[in-house]
């Protein structure tokens, strides 16, 4: 989808009962792992020149993946389509042991790009499947993260895709179970699916810790206590970013009158704003803060030019760069540190580093 650049005074400022304003939600937009998924391409392609490839989307975001492929990336769905001996980045939802196999019988540079925190799960599968454990991976069919997960232990995993799936699934071994999830669900959701699954199988084993990352979750707490107080709430974030679509989901189930997703300010319609007095706007974990700014000065021409930030959470957690990039070319090594925390705090939220990055 191309952007549609700003048309100011597009949006018109009709009268409404009341003091129109923006409730800003934070955290919002980009996290630690989009972050360093995008500065992966970013780097490889200084480093190595373009064209760079990277298989799926980098991140789910349509003007990250413009702006990338405006550098040289080139986008691709497998391994198959990208020339022998070229640099690959797989992207921040990673990959079943099968492609990155199929990468390295065709001789590709593979550059890992997964997210940390879904690493975490794929080894979480790899263990239970060595401990002759069946998974009940909850997340959504078709989904790059699902599939590589469930590409790390495929015989002894079994995808629930909702509470409803929940009571009609079948499994061999009852007694045998532990579920894992996909990162970027519905905290609640996921909850009535577990809490359904136990129903009937009560040895149902929890994983050790949380699945669903912080960025998901810091962003839906936001969201929540945004849309008790919203007549409308926009979220930025593309159709394909799971987190972005749970937002709009998760604005509605908590006092949002409406909820829209948009990837770009111009998608905004004039009909959204009628009789309306506040707006919440949030944004997915895969999406620029310039992106945000855009929707805010739209809204500003509405007469929307009263922003208050509702903050809900701190995060100040960076990942370091694949270890394939940690190097520069004079064999300095990247100080990007790995680790860092998230902290609940009256403070300003969302990463540092996400302010003008495309
Ligand atoms: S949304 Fe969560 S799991 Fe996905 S890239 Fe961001 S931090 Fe990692």
């Amino acid at each position: 989808m191309p952007r549609v650049p700003a048309e100011r005074g597009r949006l018109v400022d009709r009268p409404v009962a009341g003091e129109k304003h923006v409730l800003l939600a934070a955290p919002r937009g980009y996290c630690a792992g989009v972050d360093r998924a995008v500065v992966a391409v970013e780097k490889a392609l200084d480093r190595f020149g373009s064209p760079v490839y990277v298989r799926k989307q980098i991140v789910h975001n349509v003007h990250v993946v413009s702006e990338l492929e405006k550098r040289g990336a080139i986008f691709v769905d497998e391994v198959d389509e990208v020339p022998t001996g070229s640099h690959l980045v797989f992207s921040a939802h990673g990959v079943s042991p099968m492609v990155v196999q199929a990468a390295a019988d065709r001789q590709l540079l593979a550059i890992d790009a997964t997210c940390p925190l879904v690493t975490k799960v794929h080894r979480e599968a790899t263990r239970f499947a060595g401990q002759d454990k069946h998974i009940l991976l909850i997340g959504h069919t078709g989904h790059e993260e699902v599939e590589g997960t469930m590409g790390h232990a495929p015989d002894r995993t079994t995808l629930v895709t909702s509470p409803a799936d929940a009571d009609t699934i079948e499994v061999a071994d009852p007694d045998n179970l532990v579920w894992i999830s996909q990162t970027t669900l519905s905290v609640d959701e996921t909850m009535e699916t577990v809490r359904r699954l136990r129903e009937r199988f009560p040895a149902l084993q929890d994983p050790p810790s949380d699945d669903i990352c912080y960025a998901t979750q810091n962003r839906q707490v936001a969201i929540k206590k945004v849309a008790q107080d919203a007549d409308l709430v926009i979220v930025v974030g593309s159709a394909n970013s799971s987190n972005s679509v749970r937002l709009v989901e998760v604005a509605l189930e908590h006092g949002a009158r409406a909820a829209h997703r948009v990837d770009y300010a111009s998608e905004i319609q004039q009909e959204w704003l009628d009789g309306v007095v506040s707006v919440g706007v949030t944004s997915g974990a895969s999406v620029p803060e310039v992106l945000v700014q855009e929707v805010l000065a739209d809204l500003a021409d509405a007469g929307y030019s009263t922003v208050h930030e509702v903050t809900t959470a701190e995060e100040d957690l960076m990942f370091s760069l694949p270890k394939e990039l940690r190097t520069d070319v004079t064999g300095a090594t990247d100080d990007r540190a790995l680790g860092g925390r998230t902290s609940s705090g009256p403070a300003v939220a969302g990463t540092a580093r996400d302010g003008g990055r495309p």
